[in-house]
């Protein structure tokens, strides 16, 4: 299960409406829990790399992953602290937008799997609204994606 503040999930859907029609992409920051649920503590938005190769691609910024690196090196969230004493924060996945598309991984999503331990939290827009969020992570084999759940933290649980 893949956990995230309401408003973190609020700001995922409006940068993929603010995107539309191109995709938006963006990473996650966070923690494992000891039961293995994945919780984000922060999103960040980055610019579309790849905009300039079609509506279907996305290329997170090599700049804002090497600052949250050393963000989450810096900073390890009271969150985390108190779910997961000695856990490790970092960058736990990322997410991006489906223009007119569903919220299920493509093929071309699987053809770019570069780290197959982080998630992939996908937004489906249609005609200009979000309408789906759905998080997975590649099965152990690396040949597909399994859909992990995707739930809202309690509106209180923030930094
Ligand atoms: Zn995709």
């Amino acid at each position: 299960m893949l956990l995230l503040k309401p408003e973190d999930l609020k700001r995922v859907a409006d940068h993929a409406e603010a995107a539309y029609p191109q995709e938006a992409c963006g990473l996650l920051l966070g923690f494992r829990r000891a039961n293995g649920d994945i919780e984000v503590t922060r999103m960040a938005e980055s610019e579309n790399k790849a905009v300039a190769d079609g509506n279907d691609r996305f290329e997170i910024d090599p700049e804002l992953r090497l600052s949250l690196m050393r963000e989450a090196r810096d900073a390890a969230p009271a969150a985390m602290r108190a779910a997961m004493p000695g856990g490790s924060h970092g960058i736990i996945g990322h997410y991006h937008s489906h223009p007119n598309g569903s919220a299920r991984p493509s093929a071309t999503d699987l053809a770019m799997v570069w780290e197959p331990g982080l998630v992939w939290l996908i937004t489906a827009v249609v005609d200009g609204q979000a309408v789906q969020s759905t998080a997975h992570l590649l099965s152990p084999g690396g040949t597909r994606f399994n859909d992990i759940g995707l739930d809202c933290l309690p509106a209180d649980n923030t930094e």
